[in-house]
Order: C-alpha cells, then sequence, then structure tokens
C-alpha cells in the first residue's frame, strides 16, 4: 500500500521500519540503595561515552554542543542531590529526574536569556541518562532501516549509522526542519506528511523520497519498479557528479552562477570551494539553535567559512528566528508564528541580541568577501533601521579602533510587499529571492503543513511572475538578484526560475551537482 507525503530529502530506501513512536523502555527498580546508585553512577559513565562517540563523528558546532553536555554530566553538583536523595530512599530514575528538574526550574526563572536557553541542554541531559538507565530493554536503530514515526530529533538522527542506507518516513514533520536540512546535506532520503495509518504498519517497507510517498507491504511487482527507480536515480546522481567541477552553463553557452546554502561553518568542511561560486546564503539561526552565541562564537563561525570561501562571496544573513525557528530565551509564543515577530521584526525588538551579531559579522568582514542580508524585509523602513544600526557598530569599533569592515548590505525578497513594490527598496546592495517563504505567503500554504502542500508550489505563475519582476527589477536598476530558496536546487523548478531571468542560484551542497545537470540541459 501507497501513502503519499512530501519529499524532504531526495533518494531511495528500502529495508525494516523502525517504530520511532514506540513507548520508551521504563526503568527496573534495584534492591538497594547502594545498587541504585551504581546504577546510576553507571547511567551517566553510559551517556558520557555515548556523546564522546558523538564528539568523534560530529561537525564542529554539533561537537561544542556535545562537549558541554559532557562537561555538564560530569559534574558533581549535577549528580550530587540526586546521589544524595537515592540514599534517603528514592529509585534512581525518580531522584535523577527531581533533581535535575529543579535545576531546569533554577535556568528557567533567570532573567538572563543565556541561562534560560542553557535550560534546554539540561532537559536534553537528563533524558540521555534517563534513557541509559532503562536502556537494557530499548530497542537500538538497527542499520539500514527506514525510521517511521511522528517526528525525530536531531540527537536520533545523529546517532544512527546512515553509512549502508535508511531513511526518515514521518506522519508529520517539516521539509524546514533541522532534520531536514540535516538529511538533505548528508543524502539521507526522507518523506514528511505521511499522515497516520489506521494501524502502525510494521515488516519491511520502501521509501521514495524522489516524489514523497512510501510502500508498506511492497508487492513482488512494486519491489521491481521501486529498485529500477532506486537505479536510475543513482545513475543520474553519479552522472550529475561530472558537472560538479565544471562552471553552470545551459545547452546555448549562458552561464548561471550557482552558490550554496549552509547552516552550520562546518558545513563547508566537506565541500570543494572549487564546485560553487560561493556561499548564497549562510542560514546564522542554527548557530542560535540550543544557546545564544557570544560575539566571539559568532566572529569564529563567520570567520571560517569567509576564509574558506577566499575571494569568492559569502552572503550571511542576520538570524531568521521565529517562524518554524524558536530560538530559547529569544522567540516569543505565537499563534500564527509565519505571519508574528520573526526574521528582522525580532531582531530589531531584541537589538541587544542584534547588535552582538552585528560586530561579529563588521569584524568578521575583514577575513574574506562577505556580503550580509536581512530576513523578512517587509518595508523600506526595517532595511534602514537595519543599516543604521550597522553604521553605529562600525563607528563604536572604529572608535575603539578595532579591525573590522562595512559590508555591502541586501535584503531577502520572500514577503510580496517587497516584490510588489521593490522600488521603495532601490537603495539595498543587492536582492536574494527567499522562494520557500515567498511561496508559502503568495499562496497562503504553511511551508510545514502536509495538507496545503499541493498549493505551495514555487512554480503556480503568480509567484513566477513576482519572481520575473523583481529580476526584471534588478536589471533596470542594476541591482544584483540571486534566488536561495529550495527551488533554486529542485532540477523541476530550474528551467522556470531561468526563464524568469535568474542567472544567479543558491542551493543546498547536496543537490549542487544535481542542479548544475538540470541547467546544462537547458536549450535556451
Ligand atoms: C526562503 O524563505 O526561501 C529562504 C531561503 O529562507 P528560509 O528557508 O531560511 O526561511
Ligand atoms: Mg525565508
Amino acid at each position: 500500500m501507497r501513502v503519499e507525503g512530501i519529499p524532504a530529502s531526495p533518494g531511495y530506501a528500502e529495508g525494516p521500519l523502525f517504530d520511532l513512536d514506540q513507548p520508551p523502555a521504563s526503568y527496573k527498580a534495584k534492591a538497594s540503595a547502594e545498587e541504585e546508585q551504581a546504577a546510576l553512577v553507571s547511567a551517566i559513565g553510559k551517556a558520557v561515552g555515548r556523546l564522546a562517540a558523538l564528539v568523534e563523528t560530529a561537525d564542529g558546532d554539533a561537537a561544542g554542543i556535545l562537549e558541554f553536555h559532557i562537561a555538564m554530566l560530569e559534574d558533581d553538583a549535577l549528580s550530587g542531590p540526586a546521589l544524595a536523595a537515592i540514599g534517603s530512599g528514592q529509585p534512581a530514575d525518580a531522584a535523577w529526574r527531581a533533581a535535575l528538574d529543579n535545576e531546569i526550574a533554577g535556568y528557567e526563572a533567570s532573567d538572563q536569556d543565556y541561562f534560560r536557553a542553557r535550560a534546554a541542554d539540561l532537559r536534553d541531559i537528563r533524558d540521555q541518562v534517563l534513557r541509559a538507565l532503562s536502556e537494557d530493554s530499548e530497542a537500538a536503530t538497527p542499520p539500514g532501516a527506514i525510521l517511521y514515526g511522528d517526528d525525530i530529533a536531531p540527537t536520533r538522527f545523529l546517532e544512527t549509522d546512515w553509512s549502508i542506507g535508511g531513511g526518515i518516513a514521518l506522519k508529520r514533520g517539516s521539509t524546514a526542519s533541522h532534520v531536514a536540512m540535516l538529511a538533505r546535506s548528508r543524502g539521507v532520503p526522507m518523506v514528511v506528511g505521511l499522515g497516520d495509518e489506521a494501524e502502525t504498519p510494521t515488516g519491511a517497507a520502501l521509501l521514495d523520497a524522489e516524489r514523497g510517498g512510501i510502500i508498506f507491504s511492497p508487492s513482488p511487482a512494486e519491489i521491481e519498479t521501486f529498485r529500477r527507480s532506486a537505479s536510475t536515480f543513482a545513475d543520474r546522481q553519479g552522472a550529475a557528479r561530472t558537472f560538479l567541477t565544471e562552471p553552470a552553463v545551459t545547452k546555448a553557452g549562458t552561464s548561471v552562477r550557482v552558490q550554496v546554502n549552509i547552516a552550520y561553518p562546518s558545513d563547508v568542511d566537506g565541500i570543494e570551494i572549487e564546485s560553487c561560486d560561493g556561499v548564497g546564503l549562510m542560514r546564522t539561526e542554527f548557530l542560535f539553535g540550543k544557546t545564544l552565541p557570544d560575539e566571539e562564537t559568532q566572529y569564529r563561525a563567520y570567520r571560517k567559512v569567509l576564509e574558506w570561501a577566499g575571494d569568492k562571496p559569502v552572503t550571511i544573513r542576520t538570524v531568521d528566528a521565529g517562524g518554524d525557528k524558536p530560538v530559547p530565551g529569544f522567540t516569543v509564543e505565537e499563534t500564527n508564528p509565519f505571519l508574528g515577530l520573526r526574521g528582522i521584526r525580532l531582531s530589531l525588538k531584541r537589538r541587544d541580541i542584534f547588535r552582538v551579531q552585528i560586530r561579529a559579522l563588521l569584524r568578521a568582514a575583514i577575513h574574506g568577501n562577505l556580503k550580509v542580508m536581512f530576513p523578512m524585509i517587509a518595508t523600506p523602513e526595517e532595511y534602514s533601521h537595519a543599516a543604521a544600526l550597522f553604521a553605529e557598530e562600525q563607528a563604536a569599533l572604529a572608535a575603539q579602533g578595532v579591525a573590522h569592515r562595512l559590508p555591502p548590505l541586501g535584503i531577502m525578497v520572500e514577503v510580496p510587499s517587497v516584490a510588489l513594490a521593490p522600488e521603495d527598496f532601490a537603495d539595498v546592495a543587492f536582492l536574494s529571492i527567499g522562494s520557500n517563504d515567498l511561496t508559502q505567503y503568495v499562496m497562503a500554504a504553511a511551508r510545514d503543513n502536509a495538507a496545503v502542500a499541493h498549493l505551495n508550489a514555487v512554480r503556480n505563475p503568480a509567484v513566477l511572475r513576482l519572481i520575473a519582476a523583481i529580476t526584471a527589477f534588478g536589471r533596470e536598476r542594476d541591482i544584483p538578484v540571486s534566488l536561495c530558496g529550495d527551488a533554486g536546487g529542485d532540477p523541476a523548478a530550474i528551467p522556470a526560475l531561468l526563464e524568469a531571468g535568474l542567472r544567479d542560484l543558491s542551493v543546498a551542497p547536496a543537490q549542487l551537482a544535481m542542479a548544475k545537470a538540470a541547467i546544462a540541459d537547458i536549450p535556451v
């Protein structure tokens, strides 16, 4: 039986289903307080061991977070109260939970954003030890399996061995989630929005993350057709790889610049700079993921990417928190977050946090070819306020004698007001079309809602007309226009984007080869 969903990371996977939603195993109480204490100490040790193993394979930023978790677990101040509570008769799991919940409440009550954001780390640590305590009966993820369930946590993704295949099939989930981005950058097939089945399917399944669907209990005929599609996909990917090192040109010789989208500075470790024209979008909200990064942390992150790119441009976007990307201690709870305080709106409201990012960017700018852009701009005033903050921080750095440079400042075109009246933005240095948000706002169809995914189509004539208009405006006024939404890496959308006049795309690294191959296939 085939169930349709939305492709979040292209590819094919065939394997046994692994139920992500099975209830966690429960802890078995021990005979004495000493045994309970020993169980807790050993569970903490197990959690540390597991994190240390993850650090080995993690990227720079993920490794930093994991090391921070290890340091907290190894701190006696955290385990002391739990061990004492066990001594007075509590079982290990209840004692650990109560001790950590108490700590978490303390952090949450802090009036400092930094400490409030740390509560999320403590919750993660609490759950890792609880998992280790009840682990004897917990099923590990079998390699090569298709992980099936409501949603999946990033740590589960990072712990899974993807080397022999496997994939992710989610009943809900979102193509814009952290896990979806990790899956795309590591080439793990993933489908979201499959909805609920009357009964939990078991046994083998076929995951088609190219079109977006899953076949439960497949027939021999379905397996055969599936394997044919999987092998053509692998062939196409293999053939596309030959385009990777060449500049992108259409059949008629039209050059197209293809840059990459990144989220973590370590993403560039796996990309040959020769294979792309620079970084068209660095999303910085993921640096803000669990804790608010200080100026030095941000400076180092930006500098690393700039030095990697050499003289090729790196467009770093100021933090676009909010919407479907909440940041503890920064974003606010809203009933309609896509239409709320996200992107530049939030940065202009929380200038203390924005100024830290601005200083880090100004200082990093001396290490390469930096461009900075603002997300979710809806009015020219937002752009002028943000640009004024750059000027203020620049003056402050100059007064302190700190090395810095003011980069060109541009905006994302992702709110229809900008696409419809671009003439109000004639003083920006460049425009970058965010087709993910532009499409959802033009079509009134949320980008993370599987039920309206058919409406969330970049190739709808209304969306394409706006893209063509903004491209024409850029040409007239000599303002560079690029596109950094996911459509830029979608071979099915690329012909329409070039037809709309675009000659500058920015795509997920795993889509680079396929995007260049698709461009080479276009006649004009
Ligand atoms: C977009 O909206 O197309 C975009 C590139 O930004 P994000 O996906 O981060 O919202
Ligand atoms: Mg956007």
